[in-house]
């Protein structure tokens, strides 16, 4: 793909990858698509390593090792890996292995900017990326990657929280798609008691895989969110892609609540709102709003004893959020949003 060229997506044959002997040699097996690839595949997002016009796309994947160099001892030839997608810069985030919280956003990210994906046969990486993977998990680890976003927006309101007592039990999700039914399971596997909001059919593949997890279902009417997810919610994650939504949830936020802002939103959309009433809800209720984009190592590794949980709680539910596997020549037909889709994964080897 050309980052910055819409449509300039293609299946091309590249010199094959190689590992030195500090890296790891992963075949990959499959790999997610997300509304980031579309956004770089429409030529609104990406940048290709520098001196090159092109760049490997896919940031959500999962291979297996087939050679690891004399210096690795981490990992071994047959063990399945997923890689993290950020590489540090040098700022004092970066250097402490925060690099998804980065202060100069000089960040590389595989797939997405100036580093080559993992949409491809094999790729080299060192093994300070990849988190090895048990083989039950295999059939939906390709998951790990999106859930990571909310393992780290879960981690971040607790930690936040810790400013007062608090123990959670309503949350509201807003948004059925990857992102937001993964973080439903993972309220759900804490013992939450979880609301999803959003605007499909209650028949749909992912409303009524919310439900499967002891979730309620909750479909939009009309713009205003109030009307039909009452609250109050001690803990709410935004991932819906709809910004207005980020501030119409402050009214039904409970008094102490923690807000998570997890939509990354391109556009240049405009609303009008009382600012006072907003600043007066948070004022007086002590409420908590704050964004959260990208995940270190640390949320891989939560995330694959979550995916562990979650197969404990309700054996192959995880694995029905990948609605549809594609070849490589077919991944285009993946990137467009389809009805009843949760996840498609591109099959690479098998
Ligand atoms: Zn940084």
């Amino acid at each position: 793909m050309r980052p910055g060229v819409p449509g300039s997506v293609r299946v091309a044959d590249l010199p094959a990858p190689v590992s030195g002997p500090r890296e790891v040699l992963v075949r990959t097996l499959e790999v997610g698509i997300c509304g980031t690839d579309a956004d770089i595949v429409a030529g609104q997002h990406g940048a290709p390593p520098p001196g090159r016009p092109e760049l490997v796309l896919g940031h959500e994947s999962l291979g297996e090792v087939v050679q690891v160099g004399e210096a690795v001892s981490s990992c071994a030839p047959g063990d399945l890996v997923v890689a993290t997608v950020r590489r540090p810069d040098g700022c004092p985030n970066c250097r402490h292995g925060e690099s998804d919280m980065c202060s100069w956003g000089k960040y590389r990210e595989r797939g997405i900017k100036e580093l080559d994906g993992f949409l491809a046969e094999c790729y080299a990486e060192v093994p300070e990326y990849l988190v090895v993977i048990p083989p039950a998990l295999r059939s939906f680890a390709v998951l790990l990657e999106p859930l990571t976003v909310v393992e780290k927006a879960v981690f971040q309101a607790y930690k936040l929280q810790e400013r007062l007592y608090w123990r959670p039990s309503r949350a509201l999700v807003l948004g059925a798609g990857p992102v937001g039914l993964l973080g439903a399971l993972l309220l759900r596997s804490r013992g939450l008691e979880v609301a999803v909001y959003d605007r499909e059919d209650p028949g749909q593949a992912g409303p009524t895989l919310a439900v499967q997890a002891g979730a309620t279902y909750l479909q939009a009417a009309g713009d205003e969110l109030a009307k039909v997810a009452a609250g109050p919610y001690d803990l709410i994650l935004e991932a819906t892609g709809y910004s207005p939504l980020a501030f119409q949830a402050v009214e039904v936020l409970a008094p102490n609540g923690a807000l998570a802002l997890l939509s990354v939103t391109g556009g240049d959309r405009q609303l009008s709102l009382s600012v006072d009433r907003l600043n007066l809800e948070l004022v007086l209720g002590n409420r908590v709003v704050f964004g959260s984009v990208n995940a270190n190592r640390r949320y891989f590794e939560h995330g694959v004893a979550d995916l562990e949980r979650f197969e404990e709680l309700w054996s192959g539910l995880a694995a029905r959020l990948i609605t549809r596997r594609l070849s490589m020549e077919d991944y285009a037909a993946g990137l467009a949003h389809r009805e009843g889709q949760i996840k498609e994964v591109v099959v690479v080897a098998s």
